[in-house]
C-alpha cells in the first residue's frame, strides 16, 4: 500500500479527463466552423440576374462576409486553444500565464486569455470597433 504515490495517480487522471473534455469541445467547435465557413463560400457564390434579386443577395453576401470574418477569427482561436492543449499550456493566460478559471473555460473553452487581461484587451480595441470577442462570448 502506498497511499501517497496513488493519490498522485488518481489527481493526474483527473487532469487528463478534463483535457479530453476540453479537447473534445474544441475539436467539434472546430468542425462546426470549419462546416459554417464552407457554407458561407456557396452563398457569396450566388448570383442574379434579377436586380431585386441581385440587391437581396449582395445584402446577404455583405451580411455572410461579415459573420465569416467573427467565424474565422474564432476558428483560429480555437484552433491555437487545441494547440495549446497538445504542447500543455492550455488553461493558462496568454498573456499573464495566470491559470484560466474553470468556470471562464466551461463557457468559452478556446478562451486564450483570463477574465483580467480579456477585459484590458477590450477596453483597448474598444475605440470605433465594436469588440469581436465580446460578441463571440455571447454568441457561444
Ligand atoms: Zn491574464
Amino acid at each position: 500500500m502506498r497511499p501517497l504515490r496513488d493519490g498522485k495517480k488518481e489527481a493526474m487522471n483527473k487532469g487528463t479527463t478534463n483535457s479530453n473534455g476540453f479537447q473534445h469541445v474544441l475539436e467539434r467547435k472546430e468542425a462546426d466552423l470549419a462546416q459554417a465557413l464552407r457554407r458561407r463560400d456557396d452563398i457569396a457564390m450566388e448570383k442574379s440576374a434579377d436586380q431585386l434579386d441581385e440587391i437581396q443577395y449582395a445584402t446577404e453576401r455583405d451580411l455572410a462576409m461579415r459573420n465569416k470574418d467573427r467565424e474565422s477569427i474564432l476558428l483560429r482561436e480555437v484552433r491555437a486553444a487545441l494547440a495549446r492543449l497538445a504542447d500543455g499550456t492550455y488553461g493558462a493566460c496568454i498573456q499573464c500565464e495566470e491559470a484560466i478559471s474553470p468556470k471562464r473555460l466551461a463557457a468559452v473553452a478556446w478562451a486564450p486569455r483570463c477574465i483580467q487581461c480579456q477585459e484590458a484587451a477590450d477596453r483597448d480595441r474598444e475605440e470605433g470597433t465594436e469588440s469581436v470577442v465580446e460578441t463571440l462570448i455571447h454568441a457561444a
